[in-house]
């Protein structure tokens, strides 16, 4: 990825893709503390425009808070920064990822006095699930991985390290032929995704894990919340058992950058109808509208760029 043309906000500052470089002895490349942002820019008939901008920094800012990292720079440079990401980059919709990390003054594990930084990078990417699965569903295993428990790595940061665990996870199922991976916590409930929340329906009732289950609070999944409002369904946060999504009626998995995704199958079995349901068809149909800038109750979610 780094051989290509293009811009890359670093340190407060458009660089050349290709000179967006740090040190090896970066303190968060031995260590795994930091913290990033996934974020999607649409094609809206008002022009190209980042879904939930300000909630995305909120939650950048946040995750640092938890690591005890003091990003430099203020949430509107942040935004702002995304902006021209975007804009200097000519991209009509993308993918955005701001990432914050510890610099290279000193390793040692005490992160103290050593510097914190900042970039911002802008791709075009697809459906991160592929279109088929948006439309057909995808294939889920549960991975034999546990998801982090809440007082281990902190779980409502988005923090790098992590991933490792969703790495593990989601190399064990892809390597068996499944598109991804379903995590449950250390008491063996459901979780949530390898980069995903779930969702499931049952006799017309949306479930979702409540975020005691070390879930990470999704930009998504709170719009589906808002979503399903508007739709007049309900939506119950609880906790929820693997064969409670064996026989639940439709589940899918919502994410920035998995967007709204069926799932047809956890385990070998098949859920529902085996197809995208038809109460994930409205929200994923709602969802496309809210982000192409369809539904005026939803504009003040699009920052044009
Ligand atoms: N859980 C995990 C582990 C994730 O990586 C993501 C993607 N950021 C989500 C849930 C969904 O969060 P969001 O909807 O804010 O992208």
């Amino acid at each position: 990825m780094s051989d290509r043309d293009g811009k890359i906000w670093m340190d407060g500052q458009m660089v050349d893709w290709r000179d967006a470089k740090i040190h090896v002895l970066t303190h968060t490349l031995h260590y795994g503390c930091g913290a990033f942002e996934g974020v999607r820019a649409y094609k809206t008939p008002q022009g190209t425009a980042i879904f939930r901008l300000q909630e995305h920094t909120d939650r950048l800012f946040n995750s640092a808070k938890i690591l005890r990292m003091a990003i430099p720079f203020t949430k509107e440079q942040v935004n702002e920064a995304q902006r021209a990401v975007v804009r200097d980059n000519q991209l009509e919709s993308c993918y955005l990822r701001p990432l914050t990390w510890i610099g290279d003054k000193k390793l040692g594990v005490s992160p103290k006095g050593n510097t914190i930084h900042l970039m911002v990078a802008a791709w075009a990417w697809g459906a991160y699930l592929g279109e088929e699965g948006l439309k057909r569903g995808i294939r889920v295993k549960t991975s034999s991985y546990t998801r982090h428990h809440v007082n281990i790595t902190m779980t409502q940061a988005k923090a790098v390290s992590n991933y490792t665990n969703s790495i593990l996870a989601n190399m064990e199922v892809t390597d068996e032929g499944y598109d991804e991976a379903l995590l449950l916590d250390s008491s063996g409930f459901v979780s949530e995704g390898a980069g995903e929340n779930i969702f499931i329906v049952k006799n017309g009732v949306i479930y979702t894990p409540d975020l005691s289950a070390g879930a990470l609070n999704g930009i998504t999944r709170n719009t589906v919340f808002h979503i399903a409002k508007d739709l007049g369904l309900d939506i119950v946060q609880k906790r929820i058992t693997r064969d409670e999504v064996y026989i639940a009626d439709e589940a899918f998995f919502t994410g920035t950058a998995a967007e709204v995704t069926p799932i047809r199958e956890l385990d070998r079995i098949e859920l529902g109808a085996g197809s995208r349901g038809p109460i994930t068809e409205k929200i994923q149909n709602a969802f496309f509208d809210i982000v192409g800038g369809r539904n005026p109750t939803y504009a003040h979610w699009l920052t044009l760029v």
